[in-house]
């Protein structure tokens, strides 16, 4: 694997971060941008770039890990809400090839937008081609 993320740096003790929250696989501490309060990352403390690339049991954790924190993270800022996400790709947005979801409070009014803004412009797909598409996907499911 190529040279050490700055996430691995983080669970190696090589740089700091505010931790929040650690289990046996894996590491939660607050975004150094953050784009709210309470702005979180959880990871695996084991590197994998993507979630495809993640065992399946380790995927597991981190999303239990998720799953837990971000209540405890919405009441800690008083926020009113939560988006989660990953960016899965340098095409979606990734920047540090290590896995991580981002665990971001959202307040009543605070200008954001939904998880929904995230794409470009909407593509119009008809009918059939939504048959097609959602045939295909089904299709290599069965095979995932
Ligand atoms: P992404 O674009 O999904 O790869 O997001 C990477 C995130 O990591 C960004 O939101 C950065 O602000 C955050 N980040 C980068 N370096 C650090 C660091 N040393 N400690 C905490 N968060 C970081």
């Amino acid at each position: 694997m190529s040279e050490r993320t700055i996430f691995e740096k983080i669970v190696d003790g090589d740089i700091p971060a505010r931790v929040v929250h650690e289990t046996d696989t894996t590491l939660a501490f607050l975004d150094a941008n953050p784009l709210a309060p309470g702005h979180t990352l959880v990871i695996p403390k084991e590197r994998y770039k993507r979630l495809r690339d993640t065992p399946p049991e380790l995927s597991a954790d981190v999303f239990e890990t998720v799953r837990e924190l971000a209540p405890v993270i919405e009441d800690a800022v008083e926020a009113d809400a939560t988006n989660i996400g990953v960016n899965d790709g340098p095409d979606a947005g990734q920047e540090v090839p290590h896995l991580h979801v981002h665990i971001v409070p959202r307040f009543k009014d605070d200008g954001g937008g939904p998880i929904h803004a995230v794409a470009g412009a909407p593509p119009d797909l008809d009918d059939d081609e939504l048959d097609v598409i959602a045939e295909e996907i089904s299709t290599a499911a069965k095979d995932a």
